[in-house]
């Protein structure tokens, strides 16, 4: 019998410095020329996103705009628009849809396809990539990169091997696969944060190919034995995965991986404190309401769960959801080290919807937090909080 995930085609469509891309487009005066969208360079805060011809000078997202400011004193600064960028995102994302309903997205400018099931109405994987890369630049004006594979990990990896505005098909057979990642840094994994990464490199494993040729006694020396697993599955390209459709798609979310897995509950809360009002203050933006928040939540050796909670009414300030999101923590036991947590709101809606006048249990409405929240928004929009954002 086939194994249903090695018969799978996976697109990872990726655009291509989409916050700078569309500022571009939307002032072409600015075409060709170093354009960061983030916080003025005499304000504190951080890039969003530059466009390639500003990363010639070495300015990438969450650097601090000043540095931009010192690498490239000509360069073009603009605040991020995030309303425009949703907008943008929703056309893209309704071209995925003429090629599949099996859409997972990762980010207003990311997601996985499965095109399995479309593969006897469209052709190939990389004819149905090419399709959506013409219609995305035919008709918006902007460019993709994909990566096409048998799986999110490898699809994911090929992506950006040809950016930008390049298409990457990984082999399926699996000697050419572990051929096809051998180069590669070992930080392309998925799952290495940055301190295991250190660690691995120090023993003299820089790449792929150096783990797939590790012994499980070198590899046991310096990780746990369930990371070990991992890494070796990884490092064979072998993911089972699936694109899960409806899950983040049209949702905003954003996580936090931790250099050092976190024990202290505090620290976890405060950084999911972070994270809600960062993703608040995105859905605000786009002008939409949420009706489900989640959190994500990843222990040490890479199990991960993610809660939800439906919101009746729907709701944008960030009172509704740090109580929901903290109502959410409070029911996880935490028993391992934390890895990475996340937070994102799903199923937005354009309006609250009923019972807009029930007060709460603070005796303000919802009109009232939210009027709070956006006031806060413009607040911190006039002293350059409001960018201090990495880049989705
Ligand atoms: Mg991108």
């Amino acid at each position: 019998m086939p194994d249903p995930v090695k018969e799978s085609t996976i697109l990872h469509v990726d655009m291509d410095a989409f916050f700078a891309s569309v500022e571009q487009r939307d002032h072409p005066q600015w075409k060709g020329l170093p354009v960061v969208v983030g916080s003025p360079p005499d304000k504190r805060g951080v890039v969003s996103a530059a466009s390639y011809e500003a990363r010639k000078f070495g300015i990438h997202s969450a650097m601090p705009s000043r540095e931009a400011g010192k690498r490239c004193p000509h360069a073009i600064f603009t605040p991020p628009n995030i309303g425009r960028y949703a907008e943008v995102s929703a056309q893209i994302f309704a071209i995925f849809e003429r090629y599949t309903p099996e859409i997972e997205g990762l980010s207003l400018d990311e997601a996985f396809l499965d095109v399995t099931k479309s593969l006897g109405l469209f052709g190939t994987g990389l004819s149905i990539a090419e399709a959506i890369r013409a219609a995305i630049h035919g008709e918006l004006g902007l460019t993709a990169s994909v990566g096409i594979a048998s799986n999110k990990f490898l699809a994911k990896i090929a992506s950006d091997m040809n950016k930008p505005d390049g298409v990457t098909l990984v082999p399926r057979e699996p000697r050419a696969i572990k051929a096809f990642l051998a180069p590669l840094p070992i930080g392309r994994l998925w799952g290495v944060g940055k301190v295991t990464e250190a660690m691995l490199r120090k023993a003299g494993l820089h790449t792929i190919g150096a783990v797939q040729e590790a012994t499980d006694a070198q590899l046991l020396a310096l990780v746990t034995k369930a990371q070990a697993q991992h890494f070796r599955r990884l490092c064979a390209g072998e993911d089972d995965r699936r694109v899960e459709p409806h899950v983040e798609a049209k949702g905003i979310s954003r996580e936090q991986t931790f250099g050092e897995d976190v024990s202290d509950p505090r620290v976890i809360r405060e950084t999911l404190l972070f994270l809600i009002e960062d993703v608040g203050r995105q859905l605000r933006e786009a002008g939409k309401y949420a009706r489900v928040v989640g959190i994500k939540v990843r222990w040490q050796g890479f199990e991960t769960i993610t809660r939800r909670l439906t919101l009746t009414p729907a709701a944008c300030d960030n009172f509704t959801l740090r109580r929901s999101a903290l109502a959410l923590l409070d029911k996880v036991a935490f028993e391992k080290p934390v890895r990475l947590v996340g937070f994102g709101v799903y199923e937005l809606a354009d309006s609250a919807g009923e019972q807009m006048n029930l007060l709460d249990a603070t005796g303000k409405g919802p009109e009232k937090h939210e009027r709070l929240s956006r006031t806060l928004d413009e607040i911190g929009k006039r002293f350059g909080r409001a960018s201090r954002r990495r880049a989705p």
